[in-house]
């Protein structure tokens, strides 16, 4: 392998990432602020800093929460900036405002280093799988350098456009998940509740009009499907607090250019609802728990 890969935050994403491009060959040095997480990969070598992982990397991974903590491990005293050689290139592949990524690539260019947004689609499924949708923004000679690394964690790579545009298409595509997600949990709880089979119910509306991803790969109801979050108990996976800032971002981009997004705010306030009650630490499906006036 030609490049030197650092990859930083090692959570339900970064985790099995990690181990999909260690699978395939390529050395990883990781960090992640708990040092249990960072140590989840077998294989990789565990830093002590962000800057430090990033030392001597010719591609730095970042898959963090938010745009802030992406910023804040640039930055940080010990950041990747302290670490990264010139001319390397910073791929962040959380999910964040595009305005922060755009923000992002000026302080990367400042320091001499290029950056690309690369937010990925495809949840902790995907991620496992290496069949990952990635989503690019930047230059095109940078996503044709990033295509090796991130084609061993992912099938499909798209170029979007400049800086940002990797963020947008992923805000849009969440908006949808976030509404789809709450409509099968609406109408899973619903023919339950009147008797139906839901395992019946499933491959019913995954033959019919009703099929989305949130009923064919992750479906919502316990026992459903097996080795998803909601067959879990509702762990790891895509946790509330993370859909509810993806919509939250896709509001502040709507407002941005006067769009309305009606369902899309509505989405927005239930995911923000179920944190005050008692969620924030479940995998988003539990809106159909949380639909179904179960007791946690
Ligand atoms: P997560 O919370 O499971 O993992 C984030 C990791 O970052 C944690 O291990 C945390 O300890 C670490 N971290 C936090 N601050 C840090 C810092 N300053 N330095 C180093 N490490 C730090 O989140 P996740 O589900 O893996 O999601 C990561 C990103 O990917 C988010 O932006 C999310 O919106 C996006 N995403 C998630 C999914 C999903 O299904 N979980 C799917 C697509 C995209």
């Amino acid at each position: 392998n030609a490049s030197n890969v650092a990859f930083i935050g090692i959570g339900q994403m970064g985790a099995r990432m990690v181990k999909n491009l260690l699978k395939k060959g390529q050395e990883v040095k990781v960090f992640d602020t708990i040092p249990l997480a960072a140590s989840s990969v077998p294989g990789a070598k565990v830093c002590k800093s962000a800057g430090e992982a990033a030392k001597d990397a010719n591609i730095v991974i970042t898959m963090l929460p938010t745009g802030d903590i992406v910023k804040e491990t640039l930055l940080a005293d010990k950041g990747i900036l302290k670490g990264i050689p010139k001319k390397s290139l910073f791929i962040d592949c959380s999910t964040i405002e595009p305005k922060m990524a755009q923000e992002l690539s000026r302080i990367s260019k400042e320091n001499d280093v290029r950056y690309i947004d690369a937010p990925v689609s495809g949840g902790v499924t995907g991620a496992e799988d290496g069949t990952l949708t990635f989503m690019v923004g930047g230059a095109d000679s940078d996503m044709k350098e990033a295509e090796p690394v991130l084609s061993k964690m992912g099938g499909k790579i798209f170029k979007c456009g400049d800086i940002g545009a990797g963020q947008i298409a992923k805000l849009c595509n969440n908006l949808i998940l976030g509404i789809t997600m709450i409509g099968t949990c609406e109408a899973m709880n619903l023919g339950i509740k009147l008797g139906l089979d839901p395992k019946l119910l499933t491959n019913i509306i995954n033959v019919s009009t009703g099929r989305s991803w949130s009923s064919d790969t992750y479906n919502p109801v316990p026992g459903v499907m097996p080795n998803v979050p909601p067959s879990k108990g509702y762990e790891g996976g895509f946790s509330v607090p993370l859909i509810a800032k993806d919509l939250g971002l896709a509001e502040a981009a709507a407002l941005s250019c006067g769009t309305p997004l009606m369902l899309g705010a509505l989405a927005h306030q239930i995911y923000r609802a179920l944190i005050l009650n008692g969620y924030g630490d479940k995998d988003f499906a539990v809106v159909y728990e949380f639909l179904k006036g179960q007791k946690k």
